[in-house]
């Protein structure tokens, strides 16, 4: 059941972003010429004869084809030899770290990360033996600081959730090289589209595919992508083992969103530039976070590891967490609710929604902070609508 994951080759129709998430992995369907790859919505395969497999499918644990489309096409965007499809983020962070820790092993995490990520580490890894240390991995030194001689990953979210920090992928890299820890990206506010972590020297990418990958707030799913051949096996050995993989329709629906990934990422970009412009003059505004702006401390190393500044605004109300509070629930065209990167503008209070579990921790975010999932809806009307809940 391992040749239907050969190491992605490139096509014979080049290797530019925008075709390959279009067609990697995506063959028109070789028994009826689909152009899109069906939903294999089922369970098990016909054998022709024990062990008899076709086309290396025997159980849709194991693998399945749309599966194994979503993968190979990963594997293709983020430039790995192998990508791996699980049923949300965190089932792929889960999957990840029992794959590469055992007790005793020590992980460096970001002081500012995805709420889920950290309550993952805090609160179910802890109980299996592992330790950890909370950097801030802005800073290589801080990094090199915080390793132990039983360090086995560190752990990085650039852009970071929801302060929009920036850490050198390449710097840390170096920092990681020569020592038993893993790099590991969580590349799930830029995409694949906007930065690549593995030609960084990262060796390991994480997404929640629910996010900029699914793009359309319909389906939770995560990932990860590897260059190194043992490791991906390793992995798939436990994502086997584990079992928290990605179904045949939810692999299909990111698929689907992952076509579009490429003009979706311009135009969200281009939308939270202009919306985190207004905010910086805005007078009930007292500080904004958003890479593009060039008085961002991670300013230039964005500049440099991505090709623009992604979807997500993070400010902070000059009048205080009530203040913040209001303004989410002042806004119209932005809807409020948790979560990111679909085409529809979201607002949240970071403090009391998607961070609430970081509170009294080295992640607490602070209580005045409002973040922006700045969607591709007419960026007059989104800039209105702020202006109106701003008052
Ligand atoms: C949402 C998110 C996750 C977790 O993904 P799920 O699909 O919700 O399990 C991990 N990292 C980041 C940066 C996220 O935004």
């Amino acid at each position: 059941m391992t040749d239907q994951h050969a190491p992605f080759e490139a096509p014979r129709y080049g290797t530019a972003f925008e075709t390959l998430a279009i067609h990697a992995g995506q063959e028109p369907d070789a028994a009826t010429g689909a152009v899109v790859p069906p939903i294999h919505q089922v369970s098990t395969f016909k054998q022709d004869g024990v062990g008899g497999l076709r086309g290396g499918y025997e159980y849709s644990r194991s693998a399945n084809p749309t599966r194994t489309a979503l993968e190979e096409n990963l594997a293709a965007l983020e430039g790995g030899r192998r990508g791996l499809a699980f049923a949300s983020g965190l089932a792929a962070e889960d999957c990840l770290l029992r794959t590469v820790l055992s007790p005793g092993d020590h992980v460096v995490i970001p002081n500012d990360a995805y709420g889920g990520t950290f309550r993952l580490f805090a609160k179910v890894a802890v109980k299996w033996g592992v330790k950890f240390s909370v950097a801030d991995t802005s800073d290589p030194a801080a990094v090199r600081a915080a390793l132990t001689d039983r360090t086995k990953v560190v752990w990085v979210e650039t852009p970071s959730n929801p302060l929009l920090g920036i850490t050198d992928i390449a710097a840390l890299s170096g920092i990681a090289y020569g020592t038993e820890a893993l790099l590991v990206v969580d590349n799930t506010f830029a995409s694949p589209y906007l930065q690549q972590p593995l030609a960084l020297g990262a060796d390991v990418v994480v997404h929640s595919t629910t996010k900029y990958m699914g793009g359309h707030s319909d389906v939770v799913g995560g990932a990860l992508v590897v260059n190194d051949e043992a490791l991906a096996e390793e992995l798939a050995f436990h994502q086997n083992a584990m079992g928290a993989i990605a179904g045949p329709f939810d692999s299909w629906l990111v698929l689907r969103g992952i076509k579009t990934l490429a003009v979706r990422m311009d135009r969200h970009s281009a939308n939270a530039a202009r919306i985190a412009e207004m905010l910086s003059s805005h007078p009930r505004v007292s500080k904004v976070h958003y890479p593009g702006l060039p008085g961002h401390p991670g300013h230039e190393v964005a500049a440099k590891q991505m090709r623009d500044f992604g979807g997500m605004v993070s400010f902070q109300v000059a009048d205080g967490e009530e203040a913040a509070v209001a303004v989410c629930d002042r806004a119209k065209l932005f809807t409020l609710g948790e979560s990111l990167g679909g085409v529809e503008s979201l607002i949240e209070h970071p403090g009391r929604m998607t961070h609430a579990s970081a509170a009294g921790s080295a992640l607490e975010v602070p209580a005045d902070l409002v973040r922006l999932s700045v969607g591709i809806e007419s960026v007059d009307d989104l800039l209105a609508d702020l202006r109106q809940a701003l008052g």
